[in-house]
């Protein structure tokens, strides 16, 4: 896996961002939901805070993201279809 790390998907509220495997998440309320197709890893719908908003963006190619809702993080996606 290459590029920078935003840590591991959370099915959480709150941002996902961690530096680090063994480090916890910022834990930080997110105000923006990002699905994005990491390399190696498939698609990851990632929690992110204001401040960590632009590392998530470059986590992978974003498909898709919303300011985060009350319909996050399960329902959110399928919400338009
Ligand atoms: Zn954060
Ligand atoms: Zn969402």
């Amino acid at each position: 896996m290459s590029g920078p790390f935003v840590g591991l998907p959370t099915d959480g509220h709150g941002c996902a961002f961690s530096p680090d495997l063994d480090t916890p998440a910022c834990g930080a309320p997110a105000v923006v939901h990002i699905l994005s197709e990491a390399p190696g890893w498939g698609p990851v719908a990632l929690e992110s805070c204001d401040a960590h908003s632009d590392v998530a963006r470059t986590a992978g190619a974003v498909i898709a993201e919303h300011v985060y809702g009350p319909r996050c993080p399960d329902d959110c996606w399928t919400a338009t279809t």
